[in-house]
This record gives structure tokens, C-alpha cells and sequence, in this order.
């Protein structure tokens, strides 16, 4: 027999990968297809060097190791309720850092887009989606609009004083600015859209 199909040899286990005996393939391929790197996810050997290394890892109540073990288990419940998917900034550190290839920021991307499609909402979604719809809309964002159309008048009047001076320093303009070329702007759209 291959060794490769061994889960041990002369005592010592053959693949590292901790939990491999509770893994479920049938959640595991659902990630894999949504874009996670399904035989990454699968040989993750629960180091933690992606947690050691995540820069939002204060803020989160699930690491990314513990994350991907759940995704290899197949705890979509806990998955699903974890914070770490709306806090995880995409910085790749844990991708760049990981000693098996894993790419642990795929994976909470490739998690997301299945959340978004089974219709989970939460703040973060709805920011998300005020803002595809204001750069729809405009082809650049407008900052003051976003801003009141997510927090309201209240976060209008918390953030005003900041506005003014960012506008006075240039950093941010008081008008809605335009795309150059809007027709190859729609056109990019759509293209995007089929994807
Ligand atoms: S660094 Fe890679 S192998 Fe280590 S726990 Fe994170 S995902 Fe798994
Ligand atoms: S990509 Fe996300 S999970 Fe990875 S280190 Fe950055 S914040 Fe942490």
C-alpha cells in the first residue's frame, strides 16, 4: 500500500492534518467550489501560525485556525455565527504565512459568499450592499452618501467634524465626483456581473 494512503507508518502519523478522521467532505467541497483551495483546507496541520500572525485577531471570537478546522468538520452553524468572517480584512498575512499552503483568507471569502447566498444578514452585509449599490449607481463612491445611508443622520452629525476637515485638507471632496468614461464603466459592470 502507497503510503500516501496510510495514516500511519511505524507508529508515527503519516499526514499531520489533526482532525482528519472527523472531516466532511461534502461541506469541504462546497467551500473548494466557491473558491477555498479544498486540498489546502484539507492538509491545514493546526499550527496556528495564521492566528499568530492575523492582524484582527483581537476582535475576532474564532481564529482563523479554529476557523478552518470547523469549515474541515464541517460546523457550518458555528461558521456561519462567527464574527471573523466580517472582521477579517483580506491583509493575507495568514495566507503568506501558512507553512501548508492553506490560504486561510480564501477560505473566509469562499465561507462569505456562501453566508451572502443563503441570505444571511447582518451590518456587515448591509454595508456591503449600500455599497455595490452607491458605486453602481455613481461608478465612484461618495463617502457623506454612504455614510448617511448607513448610519443615518446620527453617524452624519458624529462624523461631521472629521468630514470638514478632510475636505478642507483635499482629501475628500463636499461634491459627488464622475467617472471619466461611464459607458466603459457599465460595460466593466456587466462584465462583472456574468462572473
Ligand atoms: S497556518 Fe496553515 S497549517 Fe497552520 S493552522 Fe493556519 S491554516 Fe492550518
Ligand atoms: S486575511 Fe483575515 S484572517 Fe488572515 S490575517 Fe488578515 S485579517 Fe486575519
Amino acid at each position: 500500500m502507497a503510503v500516501k494512503n496510510k495514516k500511519f507508518l511505524f507508529g508515527l502519523k503519516v499526514d499531520r492534518q489533526l482532525d482528519g478522521d472527523k472531516m466532511n467532505r461534502e461541506f469541504l467541497d462546497k467551500v473548494i467550489a466557491e473558491g477555498g483551495e479544498g486540498a489546502a483546507i484539507a492538509s491545514c496541520m493546526q499550527c496556528g501560525t495564521c492566528s499568530g500572525g492575523c492582524t484582527n485577531i483581537d476582535r475576532m471570537d474564532m481564529s482563523p485556525r479554529t476557523l478552518v478546522l470547523m469549515v474541515q468538520r464541517g460546523e457550518w452553524e458555528k461558521v456561519i455565527k462567527s464574527n471573523s468572517l466580517w472582521l477579517c480584512t483580506s491583509c493575507y498575512t495568514c495566507t503568506s504565512r501558512c507553512p501548508r499552503g492553506v490560504r486561510p483568507s480564501d477560505v473566509i471569502e469562499a465561507v462569505k459568499a456562501i453566508a451572502i447566498r443563503q441570505g444571511i444578514e447582518n451590518d456587515s452585509t448591509r454595508f456591503n450592499q449600500i455599497f455595490v449599490e452607491l458605486v453602481q449607481k455613481r461608478g465612484i463612491l461618495f463617502e457623506p452618501e454612504l455614510m448617511q445611508k448607513y448610519g443615518g443622520l446620527q453617524a452624519m452629525l458624529e462624523q461631521a467634524e472629521l468630514g470638514i476637515k478632510l475636505a478642507l485638507k483635499g482629501k475628500m471632496s463636499p461634491f459627488p465626483a464622475k467617472v471619466k468614461e461611464p459607458q466603459k464603466f457599465s460595460e466593466a459592470l456587466k462584465k462583472a456581473g456574468k462572473k
